[in-house]
């Protein structure tokens, strides 16, 4: 019988201190202690989901295997923890109003005034009991987003105020994250921003059980006693976040300020050995001293905010770390990339990789990207819109259909090499309606992925409307490309190799949502082995 504890991290003073990271560090501190964690975000903004925003707006869309479009925190859970979250993981403002708003129309509150207490924060409660009901977790860390004082987070605040009360303080405790800053000019670390944070928080019911204070530098004892003091809390629940070089050194530092112990002490539960972190710590000793280094240019159009990637600039730091080396990622803004000065961008770069994407802005810079790396035996890894890509390309300028394109970007184009998935073709509304989740795939037998993978059926995440158009299958492997992975069911391909390269391959899932500390992806250590070679 799971335990069922309920853990509640919200943010104070300034957004981007990184609750994200540091749920996932408590998750894996208490894995490591033999308890079964889930980790959920609660996003206070009215998008249904993050699958409309634009990743300038909020970074990767990350997807789960369940087909869910989901904040990018998700995915930190998911590569501390290895293990899947789901749709009940991640919830909106947008989603809560959703169901209030469809349960008032088909007549479930008949009668009454519908309001933001008591139907918001129900249906708020209900969807962060659902993981605790639905699932057999000992722990539910529930991560607020947004920052204690805005306006959209009240709900929220208030919905766990009232689960505190239901629950006992031996089922729940929260955790506010906030930062000290340094102040230069007189040398001084700063309490108040923390001391008003909390003030904020009592002042809507909740007093937290543990702080966690991000800083640039050491905090002595004479600041923790002051903010135990002034919030309240005992003198070691007053813990330091220093900043770090890596995020996966994160959860060593929990450790050693003693987080899990103190939250296992405060639900009266036995703290027992300090778990060994063992893995984990190598993992982190290769990521900090690698051995060598490989350059690898990240093509996409997103590219000036690293977050639009953060997948997969994760999974080249777990690909380095079994390399033994630091994957230096070198973004390029695809729509900067010309004929003229490619020769140029891409000197001394030893593998290039074209990143997913939505729309025609930078396509032809991707396209002449996937052309650079076919021409100059450079290894070549294209994802989703990658792949399309290097499909594209190889239709203009190998098997000379030069007006190739995708109907995404040229609805007219005599050769669609690219065209939508015929369950898409009545699809009008936006949201939530792609190709999303876990699908299967065959892997070639003698295929350079079925070397990699070295199983003959996986399961890669989805998220695309479009699709390689088969009817061109044959004169593709006329010429040299192969379809390496088919989907058993529908027969799309789903992967697309150059035998005769030292490494090509495109595929039309999203590796990156499946590399996880733990698990490394094949694919993306298989890249940066060959793109190190
Ligand atoms: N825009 C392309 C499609 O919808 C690729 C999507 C992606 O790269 N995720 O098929």
């Amino acid at each position: 019988m799971a335990l069922r504890k309920y853990i509640f991290v919200t943010g104070g003073v300034t957004s981007s201190l990184g609750k994200g990271i540091i749920s996932s560090s408590l998750a894996k501190l208490l894995q490591a202690r033999g308890y079964s964690v889930t980790i959920q975000k609660l996003d206070p903004y009215i998008n249904v989901d993050p699958g409309t925003l634009n990743p300038y707006e909020h970074g990767e869309c990350y997807v789960t295997e369940d087909g869910a479009e989901t904040d990018l925190d998700l995915g930190h859970y998911e590569r501390f923890t290895n293990i899947p979250t789901t749709q009940n993981n991640n919830v909106t403002t947008g989603r809560i109003y959703q169901s209030v708003i469809n349960k008032e129309r088909k007549g479930d509150y008949l009668g009454k005034t519908v309001q933001v207490i008591p139907h918001i924060t129900d249906e708020i409660k209900r969807r962060i009991k659902i993981l605790g009901t639905k699932g057999n977790f000992d722990f539910i860390i529930t991560e607020i987003g947004g920052t204690v004082g805005d306006i959209e987070s009240l709900p929220y605040i208030e919905a766990i105020r009232q689960l505190r009360w239901e629950m006992g303080p031996l089922n729940s405790l929260v955790i506010h994250l906030t930062l000290v800053p340094y102040l230069a000019a007189s040398a001084e670390l700063k309490t108040k921003p923390t001391q008003h944070s909390v003030k904020m928080l009592l002042e809507n019911g909740i007093q937290p059980n543990i702080l966690v204070l991000r800083t640039e530098h050491p905090l002595n004892s004479d600041i923790r006693k002051k903010v135990a003091l002034f919030c309240n809390v005992e003198y070691n629940s007053v813990i330091e976040s220093i900043d770090v070089s890596t995020i996966y050194e994160v959860p060593l530092l929990m450790q050693k300020e003693g987080l899990d112990g103190t939250v296992l002490r405060k639900l009266n539960l036995p703290e027992g050995e300090k778990p060994e972190m063992k893995p984990w710590k190598q993992f982190v000793g290769k990521v900090k001293n690698p051995k060598k280094s490989v350059r690898i240019a990240l093509v996409g159009k997103y590219v000036e905010l690293p977050d639009s990637y953060k997948s997969i600039m994760e999974s080249f730091v777990h690909a380095g770390a079994v390399n033994d080396c630091k994957v230096i990622l070198q973004s390029i803004q695809s729509e900067k990339i010309n004929e003229g000065n490619i020769g140029s961008i891409f000197t001394g770069m030893q593998g290039i990789l074209v990143a997913p994407g939505f729309g025609d802005r930078g396509i032809e810079g991707k396209i002449l990207s996937a052309r650079y790396a076919r021409e100059n035996n450079i290894p070549f890894f294209g994802i989703c819109l990658g792949l399309q890509c290097a499909i594209i390309e190889f239709a203009r300028n190998v098997i000379g259909l030069t007006d190739a394109h995708s109907t995404e970007m040229d609805l007219k184009t005599p050769h669609p090499v690219i065209d939508l998935m015929e369950e898409q073709k009545g699809v009008t509304i936006k949201g939530g309606t792609m190709r999303l989740g876990i699908y299967p795939c065959n892997i070639m037998p003698g295929s350079r992925c079925s070397k990699i993978y070295n199983q003959p059926e996986v399961l890669e995440r989805h998220r695309h409307r479009y699709e390689f158009n088969s009817n061109y299958l044959d004169m593709y492997e006329e010429k040299g490309m192969m379809a390496a992975g088919i989907n058993p069911d529908t027969e799309l391909v789903e992967i697309m190799e150059i035998p005769d390269h030292k490494w090509f391959i495109g595929v039309q899932f999203h590796p990156e949502y499946r590399s996880t500390v733990l698990s490394p992806h094949p694919l993306f250590i298989d890249f940066v082995r060959a793109a190190l070679a």
